[in-house]
């Protein structure tokens, strides 16, 4: 995929920000779709931006923080449950903001979850990253701010995307077998 498709997939997808667009659009209060932990879609939400710094430190892991409060990165293969297929929901660990649903996770080899499309758009946010002389595209929860990983376009059919995330930095929900 060259560069300028993977733009316009990931625009038709999420929103892209600048840096400086997102910190405003933050201030304003965001708008997600939230879920049910059954998955069930609960409607569209405009809320607060959530910001508990003092109650992260105290309760996320050490690396858990770092991840989504210092957009650190847990090493590949190295947190359990980066391979688990059950059918489910990813969570925010920071917020609860929904992000991705099982069904859309896929199995890359790279040691890190990976899925193909968030569970709603509204709910993550894309940020072109250009750190350490690359430009990738990050990827953080709407809601809180939380780092989650980066998106890249050697994904799977049926958008091609690759949504790489850090297992930390978010809490799983089974869904309960009725
Ligand atoms: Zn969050």
């Amino acid at each position: 995929m060259q560069r300028r498709q993977f733009l316009q997939a990931i625009a038709g997808l999420t929103f892209v920000y600048s840096t400086r667009d997102y910190a405003a659009a933050m201030a304003a209060g965001v708008v997600v779709m939230r879920f049910a932990d059954d998955g069930k879609p609960l409607g569209k939400a405009t809320l607060p931006k959530v910001s508990k710094d003092a109650e992260w430190k105290r309760t996320l892991t050490p690396l858990a923080y770092n991840v989504t409060r210092e957009a650190g990165t847990e090493r590949a293969f190295s947190q359990p449950g980066y391979d688990r297929h059950e059918p489910g929901l990813y969570r925010c660990v920071c917020c609860d903001n929904a992000l991705f649903d099982a069904k859309t996770k896929f199995e890359s080899g790279t040691g890190w979850p990976s899925f193909w499309q968030p569970i709603a758009n509204e709910n993550v946010t894309n940020i072109v990253d250009r750190a350490w002389g690359m430009t990738r595209t990050e990827v953080r929860c709407t809601l809180c701010d939380a780092h989650l990983g980066h998106v890249f376009d050697d994904g799977p059919k049926p958008t091609g995307l690759r949504y790489c995330m850090n297992t930390v930095a978010m809490r799983f929900v089974a869904y309960k077998v009725s």
